[in-house]
């Protein structure tokens, strides 16, 4: 490149949609908030942030939409004129393109997915080798756009097929001792050709459904975290008398599980089983997760020697806590969950499956006797509601003064994210969404008058606040 083109390309400068840089990620409407044009800045941008840390080299990857293929052609081209080696490793789950981050030598990840939102959605979702990308750096990417303050240069793309590595790196961790009979739902997600290929290698019976990856998801919509998605999973396990069912999100991210009944294990209780095995060789080590989780985790933690360290809701923050604390473990109800015992720390469905798998095997028992000693909680879901965009911050505050006022007996409060209240008859939660305007609730009690009574003090207190009831 001459000095002039150079700085003809320096001049470039792009709007980007505001409401596209979210807390965690870029995600926008196809053609509309987020386009080809628009894909090509944010890698322009990140590969300007990714070169100025001493970066040169990024992997790319993309998920099963439609616009996916494309989205990423111009991520890789932004990223190529910031000077910029990459990695293209094609279709598949955003934790292969994070697999490939960390083994091949890449100073940082871009994954275009837009992971289980509906159909007219894409999303960019970008990491460094160091940690999450999230929060302040998601906003750098807009103003750097906004300025047309890149790097420049000329990188080169080659392609790269990592999936049999993957596999077989996730396979290193199955110890498994028993034969077992699985039922896989993808979702027509983008972990479909990864999980064909890793049952081959997996001893046991499989049973794969809608593998085939489809970014219209003509079957349910790939969340495994809400029980409507896992109903064609359960009805698997059941006509095919499996041990257990797993799910994933539309990029494989994200785990879901049923056991051999066909009952939902909610991946705070799929976090306690992990608890157990990791907490074994690393004793009293810092295992993390997130405010919506059970008090069944953060108490089974303690009860086997390890610390329980309840943090903020949000993948990325769940991420970089776990780096600063060192933690084996830590994950969030919404079904990411990083092991850094024996792997890389980030979150990977695909590869959870995997250790479900080897401990369920060895164990000897079924799955739903492996959480059978937890004590039994009444429970809400997670309830979701819209509310005003100006109220959403200001709810939790109001809610706080109020009950530090009243300053109840055998009552404490933990304001970490949101109001978590927990009393003689459990625990309650609000908390406001940080990419939608959604205030979240839920409660758990130790018996079902508990759960009413906690219910209605949160009714109480959101009616405190202008909010009608949401149950
Ligand atoms: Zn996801």
């Amino acid at each position: 490149m001459t000095a002039e083109s150079a700085m003809a390309a320096q001049k470039q400068t792009h709007t980007l949609h505001p409401s596209i840089l979210r807390e965690y990620d870029i995600r926008g409407t196809v053609g509309d908030t987020l386009n080809d044009n628009d894909c090509y800045f944010i890698g322009r941008a990140f590969g300007t942030m990714v070169k100025r840390r001493g970066g040169a080299k990024v992997v790319v990857g993309f998920d099963g939409r439609e616009s996916s293929p494309v989205f990423a052609a111009n991520v890789i081209r932004g990223l190529n004129d910031c000077g910029l080696d990459v990695e293209s490793i094609g279709l598949g789950p955003t934790p292969m393109t994070y697999y490939a981050m960390k083994t091949r030598g890449m100073d940082a990840a871009v994954m275009v997915t837009g992971s289980h939102s509906p159909l007219s959605y894409n999303g960019i979702k970008m990491a460094y080798q160091s940690g999450p990308f999230y929060g302040a750096m998601v906003q750098e990417i807009g103003k750097l756009a906004a300025s047309g303050d890149f790097e420049s240069g000329k990188g080169e793309v080659i392609t790269v097929d990592v999936q049999d590595a993957y596999v077989d790196r996730m396979l290193q961790d199955y110890q498994g001792t028993r034969d077992l009979s699985v039922a896989w739902d993808c979702g027509n997600g983008a972990t479909g050709e990864i999980i064909r290929r890793l049952v081959k290698k997996l001893p046991g019976k499989h049973v794969l459904i809608f593998d085939d990856i489809d970014g219209t998801f003509p079957n349910h919509h790939p969340d495994p975290t809400v029980a409507k998605n896992l109903v064609d999973l359960q009805k698997a396990v059941r006509d095919n008398g499996c041990d257990i069912g797993i799910g994933f999100d539309g990029d494989g991210d994200r785990i879901g599980a049923v056991d051999a009944d066909g009952k939902i294990l909610w991946a705070d209780l799929i976090m306690a089983v992990y608890a157990a095995e990791v907490l074994k060789e690393h004793p009293g080590a810092h295992i993390i997760a997130d405010v919506k989780c059970s008090r069944v985790l953060f108490d089974e933690i303690e009860r086997l020697g390890g610390k329980p360290v309840m943090w903020n809701t949000g993948h990325s923050l769940i991420k970089a806590r776990a780096l600063e604390l060192k933690s084996p473990l830590a994950g969030e109800l919404a079904g990411h969950i990083c092991f850094a015992d024996k792997y890389y720390g980030f979150d990977d469905a695909p590869y959870c499956a995997v250790r479900l798998l080897d401990i369920l095997s060895r164990s000897g028992k079924k799955l739903g006797d492996l959480a059978a000693h937890l004590p039994q909680m009444e429970n809400t879901p997670e309830v979701r509601f819209h509310v005003p965009a100006d109220r959403k911050f200001s709810i939790a505050p109001e809610i706080l003064a109020r009950l530090r006022a009243e300053n109840a007996d055998g009552v404490s409060i933990n304001d970490i994210d949101g109001v978590r209240v927990t009393t003689k008859d459990g625990w309650w939660l609000m908390r406001a969404s940080n990419t939608e305007d959604v205030l979240t609730i839920r409660a758990e009690g130790f018996d079902t008058d508990g759960l009413e009574r906690l219910k209605a003090q949160l009714i109480s207190q959101l009616a405190q606040s202008g909010i009608g009831s949401p149950f």
